[in-house]
């Protein structure tokens, strides 16, 4: 069955809205062109999605903004990101931030709950259908990250 795109992301963004009306937290979904439907594994995507929203709104203060963007790389892949404007990350964290239980300091994110595992497991599914996975950050002015998916010809997902 192939999925919509932009039905995929406003179904991640229901199971969330909750969540964002209670921090006043706006989502804007962007579709560039050429982005239709294909064959997908929707559950994993699903669970990628999950994983870096889950984190965009828990390190997004109050009255912020998280940005879904979909578009088709020049080499073909689907191609999804997830942009906040949040606490960021340092700089010297960025290189173990998709490790195994890697978190960074816990004086930061005393209140915040989580393992550390978000990321990795985002990292393992991406890779797993033969993506990539990147994240960008600045502190104190937000996050983006983003990935791939390869798509072969009649838009479906290479596993
Ligand atoms: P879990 O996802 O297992 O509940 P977690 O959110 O702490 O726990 P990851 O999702 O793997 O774990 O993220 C690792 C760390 O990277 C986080 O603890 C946080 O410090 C940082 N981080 C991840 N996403 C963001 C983001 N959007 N903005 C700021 N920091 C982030
Ligand atoms: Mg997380």
């Amino acid at each position: 069955e192939r999925t919509d795109i932009v039905e995929m992301l406003e179904d991640v963004e229901d199971r969330f809205s909750f969540q964002m009306k209670q921090k006043h937290i706006r989502t804007i979904i962007e579709v560039r062109p050429g982005v239709s439907t294909a064959m997908l594994d929707r559950d994993g995507i699903d669970q990628v999605l999950d994983n870096l929203i889950s984190n965009a709104l828990k390190y997004t203060p109050d009255g912020g903004t998280i940005t879904l963007d979909a578009s088709i790389t020049e080499d073909g892949m689907l191609s999804l990101s997830v942009k906040d404007t949040g606490i960021g990350i340092p700089k010297k964290d960025l290189d173990r931030i998709f490790e195994r239980f890697y978190r960074v300091d816990k004086a930061r994110t005393r209140n915040l709950g989580g393992t550390g595992l978000g990321l990795s497991i985002a990292r393992e599914i991406v890779r797993a259908h033969g993506g990539f996975i990147t994240l960008q950050s600045e502190l104190e002015k937000g996050t983006t990250v983003a990935f791939t998916i390869p798509l072969n010809d009649e838009g479906r997902a290479l596993t």
